[in-house]
């Protein structure tokens, strides 16, 4: 027999499964990630930016998270939830909702793991990302206009179906293995000062927090852009309210309602929150494509753009943030370079 499954009631304005739990990851729940990412995917290196160490007269670091199959941090935790999943859902598989690179995280995981999975995606997502999602053998459902149309979509055919859905961020597993990555930072740059994450839904900011934030003397700074601000509202105010301004050109950051679980550890431990304008995430990609010749997608640009705001604060310290993802569509990498 299939099992089918009815939402329960969340706390924020996400569907959420009976097999959602919504109890924070700590910090030891991080360290025992560790041996699952390390046993499926490699460790990340963390490089001296050199052009942005003389802009700031710092010493900045990225953790090159874009080195990961798929190009992006987030396969951290598909795998490690995919690892841990219920043996009731192997059969009948995973769905999640994604603008392209929580779905190449589950699918990845799927695969390896030998899980079905489906991906709702918008109409009009990343043709590269959709491509590549679909070289790991996902199903791909088009719906809607932004993301939270195809979140609503996958949201109904896991109850319709009883596909294990895989949230974004209320999913403690998720976020213990996407913060692993801070746990690899600690280890190589444990004088870090300062150190950036980026905000979406904040599954990658937790990590840091509980990681970089917990064990080293670091502030841990959010940003996220100020045309989708949802989880800077939620953080500043302690609502879980739906935000209607999204309106960013970041797809890995285009989310107009909190969550729940990330917003509980960023509102506990992230030292500040900051706003940048997508036109700062924009100059920050093509600088550092000029500059290192590393290609960044406009959500990971969030860290050389807060980084250029705060360049007096920043002399003399150790700065470090993740190049999150290495995504970017071909179209917006075109407009970029003639720019
Ligand atoms: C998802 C994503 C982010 C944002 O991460 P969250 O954990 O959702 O806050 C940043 N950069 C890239 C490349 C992403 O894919």
């Amino acid at each position: 027999m299939v099992a089918r499954y009815e939402p329960v009631e969340s706390p924020d304005e996400t569907t959420v499964f009976p097999y959602h739990d919504l109890t924070p990851p700590t910090t030891a729940d991080i360290y025992s990630a560790k041996p699952i990412v390390e046993r499926y995917l490699p460790r990340t290196p963390l490089v001296r930016c050199e052009w942005l160490s003389a802009e700031l007269d710092a010493d900045v670091y990225l953790k090159r998270e874009d080195t990961l199959p798929t190009g992006a941090f987030k396969v951290r935790g598909g795998v490690t939830l995919v690892s841990r999943l219920d043996e009731e859902f192997r059969d009948q598989g995973l769905i999640a909702a994604s603008t392209g690179n929580h779905g190449q995280s589950v699918a990845y995981a799927g695969r390896e793991f030998d899980v079905p999975v489906v991906i709702c995606v918008p109409e009009d997502a990343n043709p590269g990302k959709v491509r590549a999602m679909e070289r790991l053998e996902a199903q791909i459902e088009h719906h809607g206009e932004t993301f939270d149309d195809a979140r609503e979509h996958a949201e109904k055919l896991a109850t319709e179906e009883g596909y294990r859905y895989v949230h974004s961020a209320n999913e403690p597993t998720l976020v213990a293995g996407v913060g692993t990555a801070g746990l690899e930072v600690v280890e190589d740059l444990p004088d870090v000062d300062v150190f950036f994450s980026p905000v979406g839904g904040g599954s990658s900011a937790s990590g840091y927090c509980l990681t970089v934030g917990e064990l080293t003397d670091a502030d841990v700074i959010g940003v996220q852009s100020a045309s989708a601000p949802a989880m800077h509202r939620a953080w500043s105010e302690g609502t879980l309210a739906a935000h209607e301004k999204m309106e960013t050109t970041a797809e890995g950051l285009a989310t107009s309602v909190p969550f729940a679980v990330t917003t509980e550890i960023l509102r506990e431990r992230l030292d500040e929150f900051v706003l940048v304008e997508d036109s700062a995430l924009w100059d920050g990609v093509e600088r550092m494509l000029a500059e290192d010749h590393v290609l960044m997608e406009a959500a990971c640009a969030t860290g050389v753009a807060a980084a250029l705001e705060r360049k007096e604060e920043l002399a003399g310290k150790t700065v470090a943030f993740p190049v999150s993802g290495r995504n970017l569509a071909l179209d917006k990498l075109q407009s970029v370079l003639r720019s």
